[in-house]
């Protein structure tokens, strides 16, 4: 490297440019980059003494100039310090070193000037614009302290007078980007006219304080539970509608709410606050919900320990390979034979007893494994079938693993096997339709590409249409057991059924009614065209292997299917 660039190397990290400033003509020329002193902003003009003093900040402007006239004068090294100004505004602290030196008449000075420090971002404020924000400062300091002491007054009110009251805070949660979009100002006066715009739908007698720099913190004295509820929803009305035609630019706020009743679920004030702390996190972790009571933040912590309660239950049943099948028989109405078995996913508890693991499938599904359960079962599933060539079962899988590669691969290689894979059928529902339509459909074909059938369950749960239903060309639709349920006395529900099997009729889809309960249950949906029949009428699901079993000890009721069918 030459001894030039190193040198230029050097001045760049240390954020110095060195000048020789002619003061007779007021020439300045410059090496190393001023880019390196002024990283920030579009460069201030320093080419001459006229252009270099105007760049100077006006508070420093004075000093600087006398500086400068005793050095011209006297001679020797001089040390400054001021603020420069770049074109568009950022402040950059100056340290300035050199000495005088005369050559040819003329006063040149030769120095270095370094940037002192990072720089500062003023943009338009005039300096005591610094001041002010310390202000904003302090007083949402004042206000927090202010709404603590209106806290304990209330609560101690209320408790007194046996009524309810309702400790708030709001959170502007896209504040701070606000204040980096515009600036912190702008964002102080979005939150001052807001005050004054929420305050207007409060009674009086009813707090409202700036409690932090991007909340506020709202006493409803003595409001019932009903009353709250409404000035709660306004509030968040108001807030998500919020408009201000002194604004420059239309502002779009988002804001959390966390709330607690007190005295019924706070012991004292401080208490109260910080359960609206706990239920306003637990809003602001919410996409789609943005108001929260403590009772509901509470109940879901106590929720999400049980989860894990489970989820260790599950583990650890998986383990010790207490995981079994229940097999349910679906009645064929045509022959009174069997066409199939739902497969069910039980436990096996510490003392042996045979649980539903039917609560433990959306706690598997938050907790993300899932995959490991509906992977489980499939194997499980394709063995019983391969090693019982008579048997055609179903089973279920969880809405999540209709969009998993992973789990369509396994199954693809699984299923060579053409006699096996005709005699299986996948049951997914309503809800896997209706999360994504195209991925769904998709799912479908593959599946009936490799021999396997498919079932829409839980029909009329979810909102899926006629034409949803079509498009995604299923073998088999489970009405769900919400329908069938007092069939006889419920006209809505009947004329549900019949129109899903005209529907299915038309398309050549098969129909399963779930939860038959009674003859007369299985005897009119038999005589309305309903394929399969499936519910404790006919057989509960056990885990002992009805194909393995001679026909007396066959979990299905015999006398039953004959009843209804002949
Ligand atoms: P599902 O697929 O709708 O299963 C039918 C549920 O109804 C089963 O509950 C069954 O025991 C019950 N049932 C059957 N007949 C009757 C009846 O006549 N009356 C009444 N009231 N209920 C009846 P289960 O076994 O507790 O399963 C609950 C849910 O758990 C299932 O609903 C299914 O969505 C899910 N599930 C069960 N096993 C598995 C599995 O292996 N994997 C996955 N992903 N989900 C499963
Ligand atoms: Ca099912
Ligand atoms: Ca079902």
């Amino acid at each position: 490297m030459q001894e030039l660039e190193k040198f230029k190397l050097a001045l760049s990290k240390a954020r110095s440019a060195v000048y020789s400033w002619d003061t007779q003509t007021g020439e300045i020329t410059w090496s190393g980059r001023l880019e390196d002193v002024f990283p920030t902003g579009t460069l201030p003009n320093l080419s001459t003494t006229k252009s270099f003093t105007d760049s100077i900040l006006p508070e420093d402007r004075q000093k600087f100039t006398t500086s400068l006239e005793t050095s011209i004068r006297a001679g020797g090294d001089y040390r400054r310090l001021y603020r420069i100004k770049t074109q568009d505004g950022h402040l950059t602290t100056i340290r300035d070193r050199g000495t005088v030196r005369r050559e040819d008449g003329h006063t040149i000075c030769i120095g270095t000037i370094t940037s002192n420090e990072r720089p500062e971002i003023v943009k338009t404020q005039p300096l005591s614009h610094i001041s002010q924000q310390r202000q904003y400062f302090m007083h949402a300091q004042y206000e927090s302290l202010l709404f603590r002491a209106r806290t304990a007054e209330a609560f101690d009110n209320a408790k007194l007078h046996h009524r309810n009251s309702v400790l708030m805070k709001i959170s502007i949660d896209n504040l701070s980007m606000l204040m980096t979009w515009y600036t912190p100002d702008f964002a102080d006066r979005i939150m001052d006219a807001l005050k004054i715009h929420l305050s207007s739908i409060l009674r009086e007698g009813d707090t409202i304080c700036r409690i932090a720099i991007d909340q506020f913190g709202i006493i409803l004295n003595n409001h019932s539970q009903t009353e709250a509820e409404l000035v709660i929803d306004r509030i968040l009305r108001r807030i998500q509608l919020y408009s201000n035609p002194s604004f420059e630019e239309p502002i779009h706020l988002r804001c959390s709410i966390g709330t607690v009743h007190f005295p019924i679920h706070a012991e004292n004030a401080e208490d109260a606050l910080n359960k609206a702390y706990l239920a306003l996190s637990s809003a602001k972790s919410k996409a789609a919900e943005f108001y929260v009571d403590y009772q509901d933040a509470k109940k879901e912590h106590l929720d999400s320990r049980e989860e894990v309660g489970q989820l260790n239950y599950l583990q650890s049943a998986f383990r010790q390979g207490k995981i079994h099948m229940a097999y349910q028989p679906l009645v064929d109405t045509r022959t009174g034979g069997i066409y199939s078995y739902e497969c069910l996913l039980r436990m096996e508890d510490e003392d042996g007893a045979i649980r539903s693991a039917g609560n433990l499938i959306p706690v598997a599904e938050k907790m993300g494994v899932i995959d490991v359960i509906d992977g489980y079962v499939l194997e499980r599933i394709i063995e019983e079938l391969a090693n019982h060539p008579d048997a055609t079962l179903g089973f279920n899988i969880s809405n999540m693993t209709t969009d998993d590669p992973k789990w369509l691969k396994t199954c693809t290689q699984l299923l060579q096997d053409p006699n096996i894979a005709s005699r299986l059928i996948v049951e997914i529902t309503e809800t896997a339709a209706q999360h994504d339509m195209r991925q769904t459909a998709y799912f479908v074909a593959a599946l009936q590409s490799l021999g396997v059938k498919v079932a829409l369950d839980d029909f009329g749960a979810g909102y899926t249409s006629f034409r949803q239903l079509k498009s995604l060309s299923v073998d088999i639709v489970k009405i769900d057991g919400a329908y069938v349920r007092g069939i006889a006395e419920n006209s809505e529900n009947l004329i549900f059924i019949k129109a899903l099997l005209d529907f299915n009729h038309s398309y050549g889809v098969e129909t399963v009614a779930e939860c038959v309960e009674t003859g007369e249950e299985a005897k009119l949906l038999m005589n309305l065209g309903v394929d399969y029949l499936q519910g404790y009428y006919f057989g509960h699901p056990s885990t002992i292997r009805p194909w393995e079993q001679d026909d007396q000890s066959k979990q299905v009721n015999q006398n039953r299917i004959e009843k209804v069918i002949t």
